[in-house]
């Protein structure tokens, strides 16, 4: 394995469930739903 995951996340917002792919450590980024736009961490929101 190469090291990479790919985590599903959970908008707070509208609840869809996306993929992220996550190459580093698990810190304060942030993704943006692709369905309603909104920022949210990725901490906190795994699927
Ligand atoms: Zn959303």
């Amino acid at each position: 394995m190469s090291g990479i995951a790919i985590l599903l996340v959970r908008c707070p917002r509208c609840q869809h469930t996306m993929k992220y792919q996550q190459s580093k450590i698990l810190t304060t980024q942030r993704k943006q739903c692709v369905y309603c736009g909104r920022s949210f961490l990725i901490r906190g929101n795994i699927a």
